[in-house]
């Protein structure tokens, strides 16, 4: 047993599929000689879907975001057409009888080692190295059995992918295979693809270290999501053992699903919001399904991390009106494009790495640096809210990682040139409330001056808790101490709650502690009274919320806040939520 982050809870029994980081199976056969043909012209059409992906994006990027970002495209349709690099592929596929992954994967080798002994502090050849690497992972794509799903993998019984880390394309196109688990090497809780895991309610487990060194696709595989671990051929008893908590998890969800229809409150009839986060309008679905009363969080980057170039204003606004369509209510708060930390686009200047991306240039803070871009997705939200309110729903946008006063002016300011632009163009739209997220705890020092220039603020706890905490979300090496529940978080979180009440201002918690049910009685009693989370969550914090009375929750949080360490915290609540519901002990994350 190898045990990692419990990322997403749930159980299931299936078989391993390992990829490497550009999607190419880890143990591929070569090919017959007689099928070497088809290879060669399945790498032809790959390569002929990437130029005239590298010629729409250098064109886009160029009008939106400028003429030095298109140009990398344009160095990148030159290295897709190099005759060296075509060459030694097919050269590859046709004398080492390669898969086109394969010869992609190997090049990607040998050209990464030819660098090894230069130095890696050299700008030039990092930057020539990511974009090779780029050009290889967009044909890898195009290649990958997982992401043309008629010709899926051939293996059977429900599909494990095994990977060192998803990029976000990679985690959304995953969705729509038939996954049934997800294992990577690297990445958090609150990395893409565990968010992606859970929104579709797939159980996932992290940073398990090392991992495709001793799993092979085709092993038979346990993924144990709310423990956090992973099986390698399990023996007949443990097989038997774990089939039958599969089972019992899923009976329960789907008993929990149920209470799609009721309305979210306290034991006590105190009204609640429980809305869905979601990255796409598959997950709208999920939220309808759920039982959400809305979108709390729409994030927005997905949009742009899987459209094959930069969707523009036209695109943007039928996306938009597509989510609001099928939201529950037709209520969905966007978020700006949150770009940087982890999710990053080479076209927004991430080819020059930052020693410390989160701490760096992301957010609101590139968003004010590319006006072009920005604006444009202002303009598709404000007609997107347009849309809403004329057929009775509402949009609300919301900015990421705001960390002063200024920056909200700014915002603002750029919120009222839009009007006019889009007042001049005679375009339908609606100014939409204006939200700020509170993730950097600059902001929620000074939360008092801030409120009075937004609608509404809504917490984003993943980010808050790795700033307060000086603790990097994705690095399982200190996630011991990226915890939600440590008292100098809830003791941040209360007093934030605290003046937003005071002052009338409406608060959401839109971090992945939302939807935990220890996690949400101790905010609850904080005076909380709307959450957001991944769709999947929202029935069994919709039960959590019908058996416990405000005040109940208030003395929890009173008690929770007299602990001074997390393990006192987690075992507090831990005691607390079995003693209020055992049966839901099962969707909790250890
Ligand atoms: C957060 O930081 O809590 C949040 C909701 O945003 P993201 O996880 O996308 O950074
Ligand atoms: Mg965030």
């Amino acid at each position: 047993m190898r045990k990692g982050i419990a990322v997403s809870p749930g159980v299931v029994v299936g078989t391993a599929y390992c990829i490497q980081e550009i999607f190419v199976p880890t143990d591929t056969p070569r090919l017959n000689a007689d099928e070497t043909v088809a290879e060669v012209a399945k790498f032809e059409v790959a390569q002929q879907k990437v130029a005239t992906e590298l010629r729409a994006l250098r064109e886009k990027v160029t009008l939106q975001v400028g003429c030095k970002e298109g140009a990398i495209f344009a160095t990148h349709e030159a290295i897709l057409n190099d005759p060296s690099f075509t060459n030694n592929v097919l050269e590859r596929i046709q004398r080492q009888r390669s898969s086109a992954q394969a010869a992609l994967h190997a090049f990607l080798m040998e050209y990464t080692a030819s660098f090894s002994n230069k130095s890696s502090h050299d700008s030039f050849i990092r930057e020539r190295l990511a974009d090779v690497r780029d050009v290889i992972v967009r044909l890898s794509a195009h290649l990958s059995k997982i992401l043309n799903c008629e010709d899926g993998p051939a293996i059977e019984g429900p599909l494990v992918v095994v990977a060192d880390e998803l990029l976000p394309s990679q985690a959304v196109a995953l969705g729509n295979a038939d996954v049934a688990a997800i294992v990577t090497q690297t990445g958090s809780r609150t990395s893409h693809a565990a968010i992606i895991a859970r929104s579709r309610g797939i159980p996932a487990v992290c940073g398990v270290a090392n991992i495709l060194k001793q799993l092979h696709t085709g092993d038979a595989v346990v993924v144990d999501g709310s423990q956090g671990h992973v099986i390698i051929s399990p023996d007949a008893e443990t097989d038997k053992a774990y089939r039958k908590l599969e089972r019992e998890f899923f009976l329960l969800r789907d008993e929990l699903a149920e209470n799609r229809d009721q309305p979210a409150t306290t034991k006590d009839n105190a009204p609640l919001s429980l809305l869905a986060n979601i990255n796409n309008v598959d997950d709208t679905r999920a939220a309808v399904a759920m039982g959400a009363s809305g979108v709390g969080l729409f994030r927005t980057e997905y949009l742009y991390l899987t459209h094959p170039s930069v969707p523009d204003e036209e695109e943007q606004l039928a996306i938009y009106r597509d989510v609001i369509d099928n939201s529950p209510n037709r209520s969905v708060t966007i978020r700006t494009l949150d770009i940087g930390g982890d999710k990053t686009v080479p076209y927004l200047g991430h080819r020059h790495q930052e020693s410390n991306p989160f701490m760096g240039w992301r957010s609101i803070r590139l968003s004010f640096e590319h006006p072009e871009l920005f604006t444009t997705q202002l303009r598709a939200i404000m007609r997107a809210a347009g849309y809403a309110s004329e057929i009775g729903g509402e949009v609300s946008v919301m900015f990421p990682m705001v960390t002063t006063l200024e920056e909200l002016h700014r915002v603002k300011r750029m919120v009222r040139r839009t009007t006019a632009e889009l007042v001049e163009r005679q375009h339908q739209h609606k100014v939409p409330r204006i939200g700020m997220m509170l993730e950097v705890p600059a902001a929620a020092v000074m939360i008092d001056s801030l409120l009075p220039v937004v609608d509404f603020v809504s917490i984003g706890s993943n980010d808050l808790v790795q700033y307060l905490m000086a603790a990097d979300r994705d690095n399982p090496k200190v996630s011991h101490l990226c915890q939600p529940l440590a008292p100098a978080v809830l003791r941040l979180l209360s007093s934030v709650i605290r003046v937003c009440r005071q002052e009338g201002t409406p608060v959401t918690l839109c971090g992945e502690m939302a939807g935990q049910p220890r996690a949400f009685l101790v905010l609850l009693g904080m005076g909380l009274t709307s959450f957001s989370m991944s769709p999947a969550f929202v029935p069994s914090i919709k039960r959590l919320a019908s058996l416990v009375t405000v005040d109940q929750a208030r003395s929890i949080f009173h008690r929770a806040s007299e602990l001074r360490t997390t393990t006192n915290v987690n075992r507090f609540l831990h005691a607390e939520l079995n003693r209020i519901a055992p049966d839901l002990a099962a969707l909790e994350l250890a």
